[in-house]
């Protein structure tokens, strides 16, 4: 990760970037603020900057062999200590290494910015309590009795500290009071309420402030190349915290993919056309049971429309464009005569996909009953 990888933030990477210019990188840092104002990316591009053997003033060189390690979170003086659970995979005594491949994923997927929940989501925790456990702490004391490989500075980069179990914290407290040579620690929280004071006292604090609009609106343009409107309206809703306007501008996308899939299935049912029909299955099994099942949230929201739209009740359907066109195109289609199969199939589908129903046959079924129903008027 460099700098300039990363959307906004300029005062906190100008500071991060004089305490290199300055030979005054302070051994212990707690990069504190609310989720979404990129602690994690910053974390990632001040280290590489700092281990760069080619940097400029603004950034690393992102081609030295220390930036290409970095760029892939696989130096091996980069050490990572986030929340962890057992899983199914690794089922006994779990400690962050086993979890590594996930954990280079998740951050080259997101660039960094994504949440904890979609972390526990990502190695498979289900309802767990995530922890930074004893046995991860006393693994990087170990670390860190080792002299670095090749660069500059050993680092240590611990992902949501406050999740850290209190005999865990005691070791990491000592090393942060006799910190090795040329070792940096950077914590990261969301929860600076409930860090010990003992290492607060301990660290230099940098406060992440929410993004600013502008910066939030330019941010999610680069990162996900949407609109510009459509990054005014997430900027609006996200509130400065720009993993979560990420979200919502790719929620914005599924919905129009859905809307897609299903105008083109009905379409394909009203013609009879089984073989166009088995691709939609297929494509929708391939998609998996989540997006399935939002597939069929959207199809009841499409019969709610339609119903609206036979009542003359427009004014109660927020679609847009060619969403509110094909509404208004198949409003008669899905009528007083037929709607009660449709929402009940669809219900139905919902509750049968969470429970592991074979989706393509499933929606071969529904596609049969469609095909009859929607000559019914
Ligand atoms: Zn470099």
């Amino acid at each position: 990760m460099r700098f300039g990888d990363i959307p906004g933030q300029q005062p906190i990477k100008d500071r991060l970037r004089k305490t290199v210019h300055d030979h005054r990188v302070s051994h212990a840092q707690l990069f504190f603020g609310q989720g979404g104002s990129g602690k994690l990316a910053m974390a990632l591009a001040y280290a590489q900057y700092i281990n760069c053997s080619n940097r400029t003033e603004e950034d690393s060189c992102g081609t030295c062999p220390s930036c290409l390690q970095y760029s892939k979170q696989a130096h091996p003086d980069l050490h990572f200590l986030y929340p962890i659970a057992s899983t199914k995979e690794f089922d006994k005594d779990p400690v962050s290494t086993m979890f590594l491949g996930y954990w280079r994923k998740m951050i080259a997927k997101h660039n960094g910015f994504f949440t904890l929940n979609e972390w526990y989501e990502q190695i498979g925790m289900e309802n767990k309590q995530g922890l930074i456990n004893t046995a991860d702490c006393n693994d990087l004391v170990r670390k860190l009795s080792y002299t670095s490989y090749e660069s500059e500075y050993k680092v240590m980069i611990i992902w949501m500290v406050e999740k850290i179990h209190h005999q865990g914290a005691n070791k990491i407290l000592k090393i942060l009071e006799e910190p090795p040579d040329k070792t940096l620690f950077i914590l990261i929280t969301e929860q600076q309420e409930l860090i010990l004071p003992t290492i607060l006292s301990r660290t230099q604090l940098v406060k992440f402030p929410r993004y600013t609009n502008d910066d939030l609106k330019a941010g999610l343009m680069q990162m996900t190349g949407c609109t510009a409107e459509q990054a005014k309206n997430a900027a609006g809703l996200a509130e400065g915290n720009l993993t979560e306007a990420i979200r919502i501008v790719g929620e914005g996308d599924t919905e129009t993919e859905l809307f897609i899939i299903f105008r083109n299935w009905m379409r394909l049912c009203y013609r009879d056309d089984i073989v166009g029909i088995q691709k939609i299955a297929d494509e929708l099994k391939d998609n998996g049971r989540e997006f399935t099942k939002r597939f069929f949230q959207y199809a009841l929201k499409v019969c709610r429309y339609c119903t609206f739209n036979n009542f003359k009740l427009p004014n109660l359907i927020s679609a847009e464009g060619e969403e509110d066109e094909f509404i208004t195109k198949f409003s008669p289609f899905i009528n007083p005569s037929n709607v009660e199969f449709f929402i009940k199939e669809f219900n139905e589908a919902i509750y049968h996909t969470e429970r592991n129903a074979h989706i393509s046959l499933m929606i071969m079924d529904i596609s049969l009953k469609s095909m009859k129903w929607l000559k019914i008027n």
